[in-house]
């Protein structure tokens, strides 16, 4: 098969019904970062950006691709959760880029921050769903030491396939704050404690993101979370990929309906506070990782 220029290709769009050549195939990718960018503003000069980093197709190709475009300040980070035999290996490819790059990289740990590793909630807690409170203090770490390292934006490294589950993931669960809440550039909050995040990744698919970091040579850890088979995100991307298999464009199509769907959406409401316990924002009075927290600082073996 030959790419339109005549060279021969080495990646298959099936919802184009075209190949492409390693060279055209990079260059689009690079203008479809671009064009993302600067089309929903998610950098401005003078930006502070730090970019999470787990070590994996998405977040690493993303660094790679920012650190194409100037004007702006750059910090990359990594959350280690205390996955044994999956985490370590990423952030040693996240801080093996980093330095490539010539870009700061800084590492956290739930050990470290929380007291605990994810691989010892079901010691702690019993039968537990893992991703429950990992994403939870995920989320929380991430916008914590976003803010310390004096970022004015957090990048995260989701996909198109990211995006169209968390779309069709909040549309089943009738989620219509959540679903109002995503997009390019979903930040919510005048919290000066928050740190507003971008996806500038979220309009390539990921099957491409993977083949973009192939073809560019950029060494990733592409095993997956032993924890993730009680996912629903999972559940939802298997959907969502058998759709595209037979419907090639079908995640492309949610995503772009969603992005016209959003401009006549109304701006989610809901005031973001201080929490009592640990002062980072939140929707109540209590944020969720506290919440979670509080019931796991309540066994008995980690009262200490
Ligand atoms: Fe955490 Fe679940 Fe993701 Fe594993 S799959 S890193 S447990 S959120
Ligand atoms: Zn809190």
């Amino acid at each position: 098969m030959k790419c339109e220029c005549g060279g021969r290709a080495v990646y298959y769009r099936r919802y184009e019904g075209r190949g492409w050549c390693k060279s055209c195939f990079v260059s689009s990718i690079e203008r479809k970062f671009r064009h993302t960018v600067s089309k929903n503003r998610l950098i401005q000069k003078g930006d502070r950006i730090a970019v999470a980093v787990s070590g994996g197709k998405d977040s690493l190709s993303m660094l790679h691709l920012l650190s194409g475009i100037r004007g702006f300040d750059m910090v990359a980070f990594s959350i280690d959760e205390g996955i044994g035999g999956y985490r370590p290996k990423g952030i040693g490819c996240a801080a093996e880029l980093a330095r490539g790059l010539g870009i700061e990289h800084h590492v956290y740990s739930y050990k470290k921050e929380l007291g605990f590793e994810i691989d010892a909630l079901q010691d702690i807690l019993g039968q537990v769903k893992h991703c429950t409170y990992c994403g939870v203090f995920r989320r929380y770490l991430l916008n914590m030491k976003a803010r310390e390292l004096g970022a004015s934006k957090l990048a995260v490294g989701h996909n198109l396939d990211d995006e169209a589950q968390s779309i069709m993931m909040n549309f089943v669960r009738g989620d219509s704050m959540r679903f109002a809440r995503l997009g390019a550039s979903p930040g919510v909050s005048a919290n000066v404690k928050f740190v507003p995040r971008i996806k500038p990744m979220r309009d390539i698919p990921e099957r491409e993101v993977a083949a973009y970091a192939i073809l560019k040579g950029i060494e990733f850890a592409g095993d997956e979370c032993p924890h993730s088979f009680d996912n629903v995100r999972r559940d939802m991307q298997s959907l969502l990929n058998d759709f595209e298999l037979k419907y090639p464009g079908t995640k492309q199509q949610i995503v772009s309906f969603y992005d016209r769907l959003k401009a006549s959406l109304p701006v989610p409401e809901g005031s973001v506070q201080e929490c009592v316990e640990c002062g980072e924002p939140s929707s109540g009075r209590t944020c969720k990782a506290c919440e979670l927290l509080s019931g796991i600082r309540k066994r008995p073996d980690q009262s200490s």
